[in-house]
């Protein structure tokens, strides 16, 4: 999954607001940052096939430390006590909400992915592979993600209209590049070719994230009548 996995990170902003956009961004792609960086490391492994599940290239067929089931769930704990380190309140709302959209990458990748996310070490491989059908996974895709832009739209809204049109911009745009990604993308050819594309991504997408939560916010409460 790509663009759904922020439907969570939005939703954690409604639950913990204090916590910036993109951090929730980096959060729900955490696990997908690591494996980026494993398979430019050769420690984790993968083949690109073409239409390999219905029209993703992807055969995921070792990736135990970044999405095996008990290093998703170590990790989604990690990130989630790491920033709420870093702020001085709510620290148990604030590690639950991030370690949960965290850990939602492993269960939203569930849904689409091959029967390749192991459940111990590099066994037991699960995934219900909606992939196989992109004419459902994606517009679930785009549904998980806007459900989640709604929640936060509705609660924490923006202080300005300009953020509240940046805010579902954004959400459009990210929905077309899913199609765009899906049905017209040129895949990569090299594992590390799309780890790269996909790091590149994944920050450009955080960074948006961050400008569209600049935006919302009250400029100058001064000049508030
Ligand atoms: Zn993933």
């Amino acid at each position: 999954m790509f663009i759904g996995h922020y439907g969570p990170a939005f939703a954690a902003k409604a639950v913990v607001k204090t916590v910036p956009l993109w951090v929730l961004f980096v959060a729900a792609q955490w696990v997908d940052f690591l494996w980026a960086g494993f398979i430019l490391a050769g420690i984790e492994k993968m083949r690109l096939i073409t239409n390999f599940l219905g029209l993703s290239p992807l055969d995921l067929y070792y990736m135990p430390y970044s999405h095996g089931l008990p290093s998703a769930v170590l990790l989604s704990l990690l990130i989630g006590g790491v920033v709420a380190a870093f702020f001085p309140n709510n620290r148990t709302a604030i590690v639950v909400a991030v370690a949960l959209a965290a850990f939602s990458h492993w269960l939203l990748d569930l849904i689409v992915h091959a029967p390749d996310l192991p459940l111990i070490f590099n066994e037991m491989k699960v995934g219900f592979a909606l992939w196989g059908y992109p004419y459902i996974s994606v517009p679930t895709e785009i549904g998980f993600m806007f459900a989640g832009l709604w929640l936060y739209d509705r609660h924490v809204p923006s202080a300005t209209r300009t953020g509240t049109i940046a805010l579902w911009v954004f959400g459009f745009a990210m929905a077309a590049l899913q199609v765009q990604n899906t049905f017209f993308g040129e895949h990569p050819s090299t594992p590390e070719a799309f780890a790269q594309l996909a790091l590149v991504a994944y920050v450009v997408l955080a960074v948006l994230a961050a400008l569209v939560d600049y935006l919302r916010k009250e400029k100058r409460p001064s000049a508030k009548r």
